[in-house]
């Protein structure tokens, strides 16, 4: 025997409820997304009660999972779960009034909007927030939840059509369910097609498949996949990081490094994410989609996001989670966005030491198997993600004229090479290193003893007018016509000096005719005559030459 109370929802619900039934949802499957994170927090909940220990809870040693069950004569679904259950009050408050934040937000967003058409401007609304456990009500016409709370007490029944009111009455003791919570959904005949397994499937592969408990669809296990994200690093075996690595980013190979962290303080993150031991953005192939998912407690929130981490780090795969972020997130609401930035820029971080890591302790492995290949992404970078362009600018790798075998050396390692009255960093831009060092651009730093960054490509050229400077360093490229090389006497020279004191007609590197100062200043006006003004912009004897005539500078 049952006692049936009829109860009205509050207000502002069934103004939610209204507009939530009455929008056309374009992803109206989204429902079971909500329905299933549900599901999950009850068990997650019921077990944390069982770790604290104490309370007494109702059939304890049943497994904590999730059934779904889809009955095509009845058209309905139903998701039942194994999990802390509700108790009456519970119910009333959780299922009949507005205390969720989501569906909070969604109402004041759809107030501020101010419109009293308020149709169009919920289907937006809801595709950026969802609305919980009333998103049910877009699909069915009426929805039975059966709730056996773990702590004992008598299991109640709530039942609505999602109109203005709702039922609740007790169940009787003998018809006394199992532990947790089932939802009965009444489907509309629009949504039929929804009572196909494969279709159900689908949806939970989608955006459930690495909830924790085990999910089964009439009996059969779907969601298989460890959420490895979530596991202690210290615990989890490199073959599953490859195996998981395989899965998200359908891959074939073994990454070429793994990033595995969690952070509680200031941001709740847990990350996993891989570099790829290659990338397809070469031979004119087109641009690479982001490659990292976001998820809060293991239920799917966006797929490739491409806010999670910045573009350049697109050749990246891997989960990112966080508990502080709502299930539907929206880029419009400050928060939101001011939290995925702030995701961001830990994610970020994170990532460039763990590469600065690597070219310290495995320098090798770095040139050779990322640089190689990630070099162009970290030069994009340095142009494009101001924040950190000078982390970026430390991980870049160059070939100088000192180092003929084309071994690569950092910034760093070029200043600690500098000579001591040295302030810049000079750079030469060629097609080859072959042209760079015969160009005569290079003679009077070779001689001055200088060493000379190598470039041969436009985005390094672009790369080091985005930088300007380096740890104080202004980046010059030697065909700047201004460079006064006159205080870095190669040791040569000051012997020199010092030989013959005072002889006024010292030779610049040692060519027996050298021009007079008249005969210099002729040549200088035969050349800007012949050539023009349009051409030449000035010309002047210039002692920066070694063994070449001359050199035109900009
Ligand atoms: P949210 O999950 O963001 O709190 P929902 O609208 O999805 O909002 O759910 C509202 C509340 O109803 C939940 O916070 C929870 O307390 C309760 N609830 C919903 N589904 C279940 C369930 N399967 N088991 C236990 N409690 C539930
Ligand atoms: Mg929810």
């Amino acid at each position: 025997k049952t006692t049936k109370k009829t109860m009205e929802f509050q207000a502002e619900t069934k103004q939610l409820l209204d507009i939530v039934t009455n929008s056309l949802y374009t992803d109206k499957e989204v429902f079971l997304r909500e329905l299933i994170s549900n599901a999950s927090d009850a068990c997650e909940k019921l077990r944390h009660l069982q770790n604290a220990g104490g309370a007494d809870i109702e059939n304890s040693d049943r497994d904590l999972e999730i059934k779904i069950t889809l009955d095509e004569v009845e058209s309905t679904i139903t998701i039942e779960d194994t999990g802390i259950g509700m108790t009456e009050e519970e119910l009333v408050s959780n299922l009949g009034t507005i205390a969720r934040s989501g569906s909070k937000n969604f109402m004041t967003e759809l107030e501020q909007a101010g419109s009293s058409d308020g149709l169009e401007i919920a289907k937006g609304i809801i595709g950026k927030f969802g609305v919980g456990f009333y998103s049910v009500f877009m699909v069915a016409h009426k929805v039975e939840v059966t709730t056996q709370p773990a702590r004992g007490g008598p299991a109640t029944v709530w039942t609505s059509d999602g109109t203005g009111t709702y039922e609740i009455s007790e169940l009787d003791e003998e018809i006394r369910q199992d532990r947790g919570t089932s939802i009965k959904i009444f489907l509309d005949s629009n949504y039929w097609s929804l009572l196909q397994e494969s279709k159900i499937t689908e949806v939970l592969n989608k955006y459930s498949n690495f909830v924790q408990f085990p999910i089964f669809i009439n009996g059969n296990r779907v969601n298989s996949v460890q959420a490895v994200w979530g596991l202690d690093p210290r615990e989890v075996e490199y073959d599953t990081y490859v195996e998981f690595y395989k899965y998200i980013a359908q891959a074939i190979d073994d990454p070429l490094d793994i990033l595995h962290f969690r952070a509680e303080a200031p941001l709740d993150v847990k990350a996993l994410l891989f570099i790829p031991s290659f990338h397809s953005e070469k031979y004119g192939m087109e641009r690479m989609q982001p490659g990292v998912s976001l998820y809060s407690r293991k239920v799917l929130i966006e797929s490739k996001s491409t806010d999670i981490l910045p573009d350049w780090m697109r050749f990246v795969k891997g989960v990112v989670d966080s508990e502080d972020l709502p299930l539907a997130i929206s880029r419009e609401k400050p928060q939101d966005s001011a939290l995925i930035l702030k995701l961001r820029k830990v994610l970020t971080r994170k990532f460039l030491s763990q590469l600065e890591k690597m070219a310290k302790k495995e320098p090798e492995k770095y040139l050779d198997e990322f640089y190689r290949e990630y070099a162009f992404f970290l030069k994009e970078g340095v142009c494009q993600d101001f924040e950190f362009q000078s982390t970026l600018a430390k991980l870049l790798r160059f070939e100088t004229n000192k180092n003929t075998t084309k071994e690569l050396i950092s910034m760093d390692q070029y200043i600690s090479n500098v000579r001591p009255e040295q302030n810049d960093i000079y750079y030469l831009c060629a097609p080859t290193r072959e042209a760079a060092a015969l160009s005569p651009y290079l003679e009077a730093f070779e001689k001055a003893n200088l060493e000379v960054i190598f470039i041969y490509t436009a985005i390094d050229d672009f790369v080091m007018a985005n930088l300007e400077k380096y740890e104080g360093r202004k980046l010059v490229s030697v065909e700047n016509g201004d460079i006064d090389l006159s205080q870095f006497q190669s040791d040569d020279e000051k012997k020199d000096k010092k030989d013959d004191d005072g002889d006024e007609s010292s030779d610049e590197g040692g060519s027996d005719e050298k021009l007079s100062a008249t005969e210099a200043m002729d040549l200088c006006l035969w050349l800007k005559n012949s050539l023009g003004d349009s051409k030449v912009g000035s010309c002047r004897p210039s002692s920066r030459l070694v063994s070449s005539p001359a050199i035109v500078t900009d």
